[in-house]
C-alpha cells in the first residue's frame, strides 16, 4: 500500500504491511528471526543481488511494520528502534553536530532531558529548555547555530499543547529541523508530518503495541530529513526485534478502536475529576478548562487516554494512601496498554524554564479500556478516603 491519501487511516491500519502473496497466503507476516541470510552464488553475494542480505539490515517482519507506519504517518520513510527513548535519542543524534544548538521543551519526557544534559558536555551540544507554551515567540530563542527545535505535545505530566504550526514556521525561516514526540496523539490524532514536522517520533511501546508486552520506537521522516535519519540509523546498527515488531503489528490493527475507547473513558474520568473538591485542576486537552484547549481543537483529531490532575494541598502520606487505595489503577511507569495506571509525580526538581511551584500533588492517570463507571467508582472511593484523612 502506498500513498497515505489513497485510503482512510482505518483501512491503512487494517491492511498496512500485509502481503499474503509473499507468505503462502497467510494473512500475517511470519516472524523472521535471523542474522545470516544465504546467497545462491559468489557473484550474487559480491553484487548484493538479493532483497534481504543480513538480519540487521531488515527482514520481512520489520519491513511490514515500517511500511505500515510510513503509510500512516504519510512519511518519506520510517525506521524502527528498540525503545521509545532510543527513537528520541536517534532522532536528535541524526540531526545534531558538535557546536549545534537544540531547543527542548521544559515538559519533555524527562529521560530526554537527562540525555540532552549529558550530550551538552560530552558532544558540545548547546541546549536551551523553553516554556512549551511559547508558540511563535520561540523565535526569540533561536540562534545562528540552532539546528533542531524539539517538541512534545501535549508534553509529559503537565500536558501543555504546543502551537506546532507556529513553531514549524519559525524553524523553516531559520533553516532548523523540527522533531516531535507524537506518542500521545499518534498520527491518528495528530498528523505530524502533514503539520510540517521533519521527524515524528513515537514510543510505539505505548499505543502502537498497546498491550504492555513489548518495547519499541519509530521515527518517521519528512523528505528533507529522510536521508539523514536513514543513514544514521544504518550507521549505528539500531535494530528492533522481529518478535516485538510482530506484537506491534498486531497492536496496530486495533489502534483506532482502542484510541476511541481510551478517549471516551478519559473524557468521562476527566470531567468527573473536575467536579471534585479534592481536585484543584485536571490537565487534559479535550476539556474546555485546558489552557490550550483551542489549540488542541484546531490541530488534533482526538485525545488519548493519558491525563493528569493536581490534588488539593495535602501531606504526602494522604496522597500515598489515595494512590495505594486505587484498585483498578496500578502503580507503574509507561502507559498506552489496555489497562489503567496511576503515577504520582514530583516536578519541582525537573522544570527550569517554567518552575513548577504548585503546592498540590500531581497524579498522572492512564485511563484504560475498563468500564468508565467502574473506573470512576474506584476514584470516588479513593478520593472520599483522601477527604476523610485530610480532616
Ligand atoms: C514512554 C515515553 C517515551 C519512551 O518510550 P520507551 O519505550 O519507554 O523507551 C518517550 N516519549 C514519551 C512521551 C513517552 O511517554
Amino acid at each position: 500500500m502506498s500513498a497515505k491519501q489513497e485510503y482512510d487511516v482505518q483501512t491503512l491500519l487494517t491492511h498496512g504491511g500485509i502481503q499474503p502473496d509473499q507468505h503462502h497466503g497467510f494473512v500475517n507476516t511470519p516472524i523472521y528471526r535471523g542474522s545470516t541470510v544465504v546467497f545462491p552464488s559468489a557473484e550474487a553475494f559480491r553484487e548484493g543481488r538479493q532483497k534481504y542480505q543480513y538480519g540487521r539490515w531488515g527482514n520481512p517482519s520489520t519491513d511490514a511494520l515500517t511500511s505500515a507506519i510510513k503509510a500512516l504517518e504519510g512519511a518519506e520513510g520510517t525506521v524502527l528502534c528498540p525503545s521509545g527513548l532510543a527513537a528520541c535519542s536517534t532522532a536528535i543524534l541524526a540531526l545534531m553536530e558538535a557546536g549545534d544548538h537544540i531547543l527542548i521543551p521544559d515538559n519533555v519526557y524527562s529521560p530526554v532531558r537527562t540525555l540532552c544534559d549529558s550530550l551538552q558536555n560530552r558532544f558540545n551540544f548547546e541546549v536551551t529548555y523553553y516554556d512549551p507554551t511559547l508558540g511563535a515567540d520561540i523565535e526569540s530563542l533561536v540562534k545562528p547555530n540552532t539546528k533542531v527545535i524539539y517538541t512534545e505535545s501535549p508534553g509529559s505530566l503537565t500536558m501543555e499543547v504546543q502551537d506546532i504550526p507556529a513553531i514549524v514556521r519559525v524553524a523553516r525561516t531559520h533553516g532548523a529541523f523540527t522533531i516531535t514526540d507524537n506518542t500521545w496523539g499518534t498520527p491518528l490524532f495528530f498528523p505530524a508530518i502533514e503539520h510540517g514536522i521533519d521527524l515524528s517520533v513515537m514510543a510505539a511501546t505505548k499505543y502502537i503495541v498497546g498491550h504492555s508486552d513489548a518495547m519499541l520506537g519509530t521515527i518517521s521522516a519528512s523528505p528533507r530529513a529522510w536521508d539523514k535519519i536513514k543513514s544514521f540509523h544504518a550507521l549505528t546498527g539500531i535494530f528492533a526485534s522481529p518478535d516485538d515488531v510482530t506484537l506491534a503489528l498486531r497492536g496496530l490493527r486495533t489502534l483506532h478502536v482502542r484510541l476511541e475507547r481510551h478517549q471516551r473513558n478519559a473524557i468521562a474520568v476527566g470531567k468527573w475529576l473536575e467536579q471534585r473538591s479534592e481536585v484543584k485542576s485536571v490537565f487534559y486537552p479535550a476539556l474546555e478548562s485546558h489552557p490550550q484547549h483551542n489549540l488542541w481543537k484546531r490541530d488534533f483529531k482526538g485525545a488519548s487516554g493519558l491525563l493528569s490532575f493536581v490534588t488539593r494541598e495535602a501531606p504526602q502520606a494522604c496522597v500515598d494512601k489515595l494512590v495505594d487505595s486505587l484498585k483498578l489503577f496500578s502503580i507503574g511507569y509507561s502507559w498506552g496498554g489496555f489497562e489503567s495506571l496511576v503515577l504520582p509525580a514530583t516536578l519541582q526538581s525537573i522544570r527550569t524554564a517554567k518552575p513548577w511551584e504548585e503546592p498540590g500533588h500531581l497524579i498522572r492517570l492512564h485511563v484504560g479500556l475498563e468500564d468508565a463507571d467502574d473506573l470512576i467508582r474506584d476514584l470516588e472511593e479513593a478520593l472520599n478516603e483522601f477527604s476523610k484523612n485530610l480532616k
